[in-house]
Formats: C-alpha cells, sequence, structure tokens
C-alpha cells in the first residue's frame, strides 16, 4: 500500500525517546524521509531551517509545550503553511480543542496504529500539496491580471501610454495643482507633413518612424512625465512639477532630436521634424483639466502656422479663431 508521497519530509517533534523511535521507524517504512526533533526548541529550529511538509507535534514536552510551538509555527509566514499534526494522548479532548485552536490541522489520538498515522500524514499532505497548487494559480492570475492592466493603458505600437491613462492622469494631476498650487505642464507633439512619410515610403515606414519618435520622447522623460501617444501622429507628455519655461526646454532639446534624428527603414534614410504646443496650469483659469491640452493643441497650431519644426508657447491670442478660409494646415 504505497500511498506515501514520494520524497515527503516529516518533522517528528517528541521528546520521548521510545515514542519517538517507534514514529519514526513506522513513517520512514512508509517511505518517509524523517526529521526527529527532541524538544521543542529543536522543532521551531528544524522547521525553519528545513521546511517540511508536514510536522508531527508531541503535546508535552519538556522545555516548549506542544501548543505554544504550534503557535509559534502559525504566526511566521515561513512556516505557517506547514500542516501540523498535533500527537495528544486519548481522551484528552481538551487537548484536542486548544490544538486545533492554537491552528493544529489535526491530531494523532495515542497510542495509534500504523493504519492510522498514514491515513492522517497522507490527508495532510493532501492539503499541502493542494495549498501549494493554489498559491501557484494565484500567482499566475495576479501575473496575468499586471498584464491586461498594462496592456489597457499602453498604446501598442510604440509602447507609450494611451490616451486613457493620460486622460485620468491628467485629471488626478490637475487636481493636486488646482490644490497645492504646484506648476502642471503640457506637450503637444504632432509631426510635421507626416502623411508624406506614408505616401512615399509606406504605412509600415510611417509606423517604424512614429516608434523611433516614440522612443525618442519617451527617454528624454523623467520617471514622473506621462508621456502618451495621443492620436495618429500626435503625442502629449503631462509634466507634473514643471513650469512652462522648464517644460519649453525639453520641447526645445525633443525638436532638435527629432530634427537630427536619422530614421533607417530598409535601405532609406529618413528625417523628420515636429511642431510643439506648450502650456501650463498658469494659462488655464477654469477648474477643466482638458483646457490645459486645449491650449497646448491652440499653441501647437500656431508653431504650425509660422512654418512648422519649432516650439510654441501658448499666448491667449493662441485662442482667437483664425479668419475666415484660412485653414492652418494649408501653410
Ligand atoms: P502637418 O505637418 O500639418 O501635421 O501634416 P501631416 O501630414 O502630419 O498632418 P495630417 O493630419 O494631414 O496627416 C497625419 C497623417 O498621419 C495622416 C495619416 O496617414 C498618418 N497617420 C495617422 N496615424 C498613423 C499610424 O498609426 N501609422 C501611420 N503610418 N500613419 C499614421
Ligand atoms: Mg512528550
Ligand atoms: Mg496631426
Ligand atoms: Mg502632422
Amino acid at each position: 500500500m504505497a500511498r506515501h508521497v514520494v520524497n515527503a519530509k516529516v518533522l517528528l517533534v517528541e521528546d520521548s525517546e521510545a515514542q519517538g523511535n517507534r514514529v519514526r521507524g513506522s513513517l520512514e517504512r512508509m517511505g518517509y524521509s524523517v526529521l526527529w526533533a527532541r524538544s521543542g526548541v529543536e522543532g521551531l529550529k528544524l522547521a525553519r531551517a528545513e521546511s517540511p511538509d508536514v510536522i508531527l507535534l508531541d503535546v508535552v514536552m519538556a522545555d516548549i509545550d506542544g501548543f505554544s510551538v504550534c503557535r509559534w509555527l502559525k504566526m511566521h509566514a515561513d512556516t505557517r503553511d506547514i500542516p501540523i499534526i498535533m500527537l495528544t494522548v486519548k481522551g484528552e479532548v481538551e487537548y484536542r480543542i486548544e490544538g486545533l485552536n492554537v491552528g493544529a490541522n489535526d491530531y494523532l489520538p495515542k497510542p495509534f496504529a500504523d493504519g492510522e498515522l498514514e491515513a492522517r500524514v497522507f490527508a495532510a499532505l493532501r492539503v499541502r500539496t493542494a495549498q501549494a497548487e493554489l498559491k501557484e494559480r494565484n500567482q499566475q492570475l495576479e501575473a496575468m491580471l499586471h498584464r491586461v492592466e498594462a496592456l489597457a493603458i499602453t498604446d501598442p505600437l510604440t509602447g507609450l501610454f494611451n490616451r486613457r491613462r493620460f486622460t485620468d492622469v491628467l485629471k488626478r494631476e490637475f487636481a493636486l495643482t488646482k490644490r497645492y498650487g504646484n506648476p502642471l505642464s503640457c506637450l503637444m507633439i504632432d509631426l510635421d507633413h507626416f502623411k508624406q512619410i506614408n505616401d512615399a515610403h509606406g504605412h509600415e515606414a510611417g509606423d517604424q518612424v512614429l516608434k523611433e519618435v516614440a522612443h525618442i520622447i519617451a527617454s528624454n522623460c523623467r520617471e514622473v512625465d506621462l508621456p502618451t501617444r495621443y492620436g495618429g501622429e500626435e503625442f502629449v507628455v503631462l509634466l507634473p512639477h514643471t513650469p512652462k519655461p522648464n517644460a519649453g526646454v525639453l520641447a526645445n532639446r525633443l525638436a532638435k532630436t527629432i530634427k537630427t534624428a536619422v530614421i533607417r527603414v530598409d535601405q532609406t534614410e529618413l528625417h523628420l521634424t515636429a511642431s510643439f504646443g506648450v502650456a501650463s496650469t498658469a494659462d488655464v483659469t477654469s477648474n477643466v483639466a482638458e483646457e490645459l491640452v486645449r491650449a497646448a493643441d491652440a499653441a501647437m497650431f500656431r508653431a504650425k502656422r509660422e512654418g512648422r519644426d519649432r516650439v510654441a508657447l501658448y499666448v491667449p491670442e493662441d485662442d482667437t479663431p483664425l479668419p475666415e478660409g484660412l485653414d492652418e494646415a494649408e501653410h
């Protein structure tokens, strides 16, 4: 009847030499490997050092009683999950209750037959295996949840944050700014004549360019900044704790880096420029977070109008509508 779990390690905590010898002999015949602690203290030490699969714990011992040992093992994270079978003397009902109260999983009334010992140890090991499987499954689910959460806030092409994430963070940062008065800036970035790249080299080449530009933007940002793909070839960066002039410095650095970058697609070397609009919360009088983005966008359109490949810091005149028939995209 080979019902033992292969290689399972049993810790026997038993201070009686005669009982210990007998139980160890039985367990070894069943195929378990046995560690024998002859006192409560030694039992605690071995439980921590050896991580046994199950513990057989005598109640009455000279140094610390089995209940205290059990309580201690259940309190510590690295021994908490090890099933404990208390070895009680038959008839002592209150011992069994006490054992279960301090967290023992089962008890074995002395004297016991080999068959009962085997059945209880086997049952405890089954619990142990089920627990381990559950733990692993939970870890897998948690990892999956993390991946799903990451996907939900990420733009798949560029790996930057997506617009949904941007909207959430903008709301929070804007509220913080209004409350504590720290500056918050926003960069709006639109690639110049991007359609021509698609038209001349194909959509895939265009995608490659978007990825490289995204990389340039992300690698020039700080940990707390929020580089985002806002639309097709539009990017936006939210810059907490950053006043407008400092945001302007970043915009100019990005403009220069993008302009000097050589993007290789197949055998072709591509060059491009971008137009930037910069606004900060000092430009927004209302309590509407989206106004910050709108201001950055208005400034970006002026950068386009004034010839592209440049940075425009928002001024209130940027809100003035253009005269009829003057579409900035045509310039
Ligand atoms: P402007 O300097 O005025 O911004 O000119 P533009 O050509 O960049 O602007 P327009 O808005 O006319 O065109 C944007 C183009 O971006 C149109 C579209 O083909 C391209 N585009 C948008 N999303 C993607 C994308 O995901 N991949 C690629 N390859 N192209 C895209
Ligand atoms: Mg004893
Ligand atoms: Mg555009
Ligand atoms: Mg464009």
